[in-house]
């Protein structure tokens, strides 16, 4: 690469990747609007078409990264988190109630306001798929895998899981035995299980770095061939997502209200800067070390139960991840107008709860999980290029949602009782029977 081209490729990358989005937002309307928006020179169909190319490639490898993304982050927080015991069960039933709670407001409020029906968007070429029914005894048949390395061929969320978490729990299980006789054959495994997430992680921002000219690719091509229908259902989607987490902030803040010594308006005062932090990093990982200070010392929380929200939370947590890839999936099935049974929306929690799991607290990981939610009900994944378009914003407002989860976790933890406070008694003269002298 010449020194200008790297002076260029340099300054392209100083600029932050919502602006990126941006300039590549505004640029691809233009050339969209340029191409016939709505009605393209079919003499211009093939280029149009190949502009999507960036797009394709870039969910390909988002596909083939979810898999050992999930595999990775699981094995890797059963490696490295400390959780005791009884709080581990009542943590596990904290986490589950909420975000079984969260996926339901979100598909309540994507049936209710319906952003999919707002705007018409034509299938992709070849997708024909059906969605897949819920049919209870193969789901049960199928969620055991055939093969170890089977459900990293097919993509298969609920068998990686089923393999992640049993892994993951036989190796803390070795970890801790280990431990108690002093030894330290564990290390070298969990040395690389943790160079290997970190590695996929790193991919995976290679990937996002080329997101702009996916959206560029994607919008221009949209916009060239369908005009701007299709955003008017987008624009309806966005709001929908912001109302169901707002909807969830406030079953937090009631669970919260009745659950909890902290009164909310404490806990949204006290916890602003970890969700502001949350909003301009979108990484609820990064935005970690922040959560566990200000849930010690603004809210008052104890130690223990800080550490149980914020570190195994923002591995595991992720209910504003849960709930958009619940609406996601919802929303694109609105749009190819394919009604989704109850059974089938039931098929769809249960994919969001596994794919929230595996979601590490990283920007964008939602959207590599999301494919593997679309498979699972049978959607076709190129839909998911479009959310590519508005995942930049969706993805902080969701990422604050997810560390406010954690947090109120680590409220309902710490009960009803407030801790002690530390009473200093400092020792007067008199206290100890000596005489003061005037
Ligand atoms: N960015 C989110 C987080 O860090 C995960 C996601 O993409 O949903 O919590």
């Amino acid at each position: 690469m010449s020194e200008a081209q790297s002076q260029a490729s340099r300054w392209w990358q100083r600029i932050p990747l919502y602006l990126q989005i941006a300039i590549a937002l505004i640029l691809a309307v233009a050339i969209g609007v340029s191409l016939g928006a709505g009605k393209p020179d079919p003499a211009n169909i093939a280029l149009i078409n190949n502009l999507a190319v960036p797009c394709d490639l870039v969910l390909k490898v988002l596909r083939a990264l979810a898999t050992p993304l999930i595999l990775l982050a699981v094995l890797h927080t059963f490696l490295t988190a400390s959780i005791p015991g009884t709080a581990g069960r009542r943590l596990l039933i904290l986490l589950l109630t909420n975000t079984v709670a969260a996926i339901l407001i979100g598909l309540l409020v994507a049936n209710i306001l319906q952003p999919g029906v707002w705007g018409q968007i034509k299938a992709p070429a070849g997708t024909t798929e059906s969605l897949t029914k819920l049919d209870p005894w193969s789901l049960l048949q199928n969620s055991v895998p055939g093969s170890i390395l089977q459900p990293l061929v097919d993509n298969n969320v609920i068998q990686i899981i089923i393999i992640a978490l049993s892994f993951g729990i036989v190796l803390r299980a070795l970890k801790a035995e280990q431990i108690a006789q002093n030894r330290t054959d564990y290390l070298p495994l969990e040395q690389v299980i943790t160079t290997l997430f970190d590695a996929v992680v790193r991919i995976l921002e290679w990937v996002i770095a080329l997101v702009p000219l996916a959206v560029f690719g994607i919008v221009a091509k949209t916009v060239a061939l369908q005009g701007f229908s299709p955003f008017k259902s987008l624009g309806v989607f966005i709001i929908a997502v912001l109302v169901a987490l707002f909807l969830q902030a406030c079953y937090y803040l009631i669970r919260i209200q009745f659950g909890s010594w902290v009164s909310p308006k404490r806990f949204l005062m006290g916890g602003s800067d970890a969700f502001l932090m949350a909003f301009s990093t979108s990484s609820s990982t990064v935005t970690m070390p922040i959560t566990f200070r200000v849930l010690q010392e603004k809210i008052g929380l104890r130690e223990s139960s800080a550490s149980l929200g914020a570190l195994v939370g923002s591995n595991f947590n992720n209910d504003g991840t849960a709930l958009y890839e619940a609406m996601a999936a919802l929303f694109i099935a609105q749009v190819l107008g394919q009604h989704l049974a109850l059974g089938q929306q039931f098929l769809i929690v249960l994919t969001s709860i596994v794919a929230s799991v595996g979601a590490a607290g990283i920007p964008n990981a939602g959207l590599v999980t999301m494919t593997l939610v679309f498979s699972s009900v049978g959607l076709p994944t190129e839909y998911i290029a479009l959310l590519i378009t508005v995942d930049w914003f969706l993805d902080r407002c969701r990422t604050a949602l997810n560390v406010m989860g954690d947090m109120t976790v680590s409220a309902l933890l710490d009960g009803k009782q407030k801790k002690p406070e530390v009473e200093i008694i400092v020792p007067t003269l008199e206290s100890k029977g000596w005489e003061t002298v005037d």
